[in-house]
């Protein structure tokens, strides 16, 4: 990559999120490996954010190339529409068997968004096929649930987009987020809001949609596990359906395997992403209970109206069998305890500087959040000069490393954390 190459990307490639005619700076990354990402001009950096939750084992990793390339040689895609395969079969059974037990019936599609369309599709037919109208979908301020249409709509009406495409989102219900945190003391009345907007509309609610435990690009807010219990008991009260989205919490990261399995709850619809592929390749899987698939597909329609093109891509399907696998196979439940302890040591003094508001730390997380927002292009100028990938956002610093990061490396990203904010 040389720099007539790089003119042309910031003329002529969108980057998420940023300007098209005043951009913030990119930066050239020629190979990745382990923990590292390597740039153009041979720099090294150690990756603080596993490309937004997804690159759990580390890049380039021998037995997950094997799976590719292996697969690569049988076929890379074939239709999914009257075929299947076995690269697909493998990763379902895994799906079926890891996720709580009343979830069996995979949707597999493109990215994290699509699963979340997904959901909410279900969610509407499935009411649709019991002859009820329940059209909107109850869910948290602060939450975010990928940028398509339909996610759009469920997103933090005030922090997301909301404003932008007023008058083409559906009007769905939003409450509170819960205040209690992570490791607070429990206090019930943080469910009288949700409680009292589900009492009150529960005729029309189809479902409930949340990110479980930890709200992500909302604002990384961790909560207390019985909020979800009691979002669950409020699900079987009145037969709404409740949502996870797992796209981020899904695979070990906060800890448990699913965020869900803190409070010891099933969905009746689960979203993964992000990490199922082990960051290889795009790929989702939406997950829900043989009564919400039978529902469905005894009802009028005869059966789920989606089927994207790319359903069950080979390359994709067996990097996730493989990338299951491997997780599974590892003792990711102390990798991730002992991340979160060096997080919790090497961060929390933070949270005396006058300039930081709060630091909080669940699993392989770790959030610095600061007073005012932040600069982002400074900063991410400031990370890449020590030698470390973190990409902050809003009065956000966070991280959430490669499961594979050594304690050197990752008190060399909570060391540049450390430095910029003492800056
Ligand atoms: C990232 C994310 C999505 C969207 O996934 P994409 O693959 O980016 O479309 C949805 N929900 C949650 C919780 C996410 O973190």
């Amino acid at each position: 990559m040389n720099s007539s190459d790089l003119a042309f990307d910031t003329k002529h490639i969108w980057h998420p999120y940023t300007s098209m005619s005043q951009p913030i700076p990119t930066y050239p990354v020629v190979e990745a490996k382990g923990v590292e990402l390597i740039m153009a001009d041979g720099k090294v950096l150690v990756d603080g954010m596993s490309s937004w939750w997804a690159a759990i084992h580390g890049y380039n990793h021998p037995i997950l190339n094997q799976a590719v390339t292996a697969q690569l040689q049988k076929m890379s895609h074939v239709m999914f529409g009257g075929i299947t395969h076995p690269a697909a079969i493998k990763l379902c059974r895994q799906l079926v068997e890891i996720t709580p037990e009343p979830l069996e019936c995979v949707f597999l599609a493109d990215s994290g968004s699509v699963a979340v369309e997904v959901s909410l599709k279900m969610a509407l037919q499935y009411w649709q096929a019991r002859g009820e109208k329940r059209q909107r979908i109850l869910t948290l301020r602060h939450g975010y649930h990928g940028d398509t249409f339909g996610a759009m709509a469920v997103c933090d009406p005030e922090n997301s987009m909301h404003g932008l495409y007023k008058g083409y989102l559906p009007p769905h219900i939003f409450v509170d987020a819960p205040q209690c945190g992570f490791h607070e003391e429990w206090d019930s009345r943080d469910l009288a809001a949700i409680t009292r907007e589900v009492d009150e509309k529960q005729q029309e609610i189809a479902a409930i949609i949340l990110e479980p435990i930890v709200q992500g690009a909302g604002g990384m807010r961790f909560y207390h596990p019985k909020y979800l219990k009691g979002v669950r008991e409020l699900c079987d009260r009145y037969g709404i359906l409740l949502i996870a989205d797992e796209i981020a919490t899904g695979f070990g990261r906060t800890g448990k395997l699913f965020a869900c399995d803190h409070a010891n709850i099933s969905p009746d619809i689960m979203c993964l992403g992000k990490a199922l592929t082990g960051g290889y390749m795009t790929l989702s899987a939406t997950i829900t209970t043989r009564h919400v698939a039978d529902t469905i597909s005894n009802g009028e329609a005869g059966c789920f109206m989606h089927g994207p093109t790319f359903m069950g891509n080979p390359l994709a399907c067996a990097v996730a069998d493989a990338s299951l696998k491997l997780l599974r196979e590892s003792p990711w439940q102390q990798t991730v305890a002992k991340i979160e302890q060096q997080l919790i040591e090497e961060l929390t003094p933070l949270s005396s500087h006058s300039r930081v508001k709060d630091v909080r730390i669940l699993g392989a997380i770790g959030v610095v959040e600061m007073c005012e927002p932040v600069n982002t292009a400074e900063l991410q100028k400031k990370f890449v000069a020590q030698g470390v990938w973190v990409r902050p956002f809003g009065r956000l610093i966070y991280v959430m490393p490669p499961y594979i990061i050594s304690p050197e490396q990752l008190s060399k990203v909570t060391g540049a954390i450390r430095k910029v904010i003492e800056e």
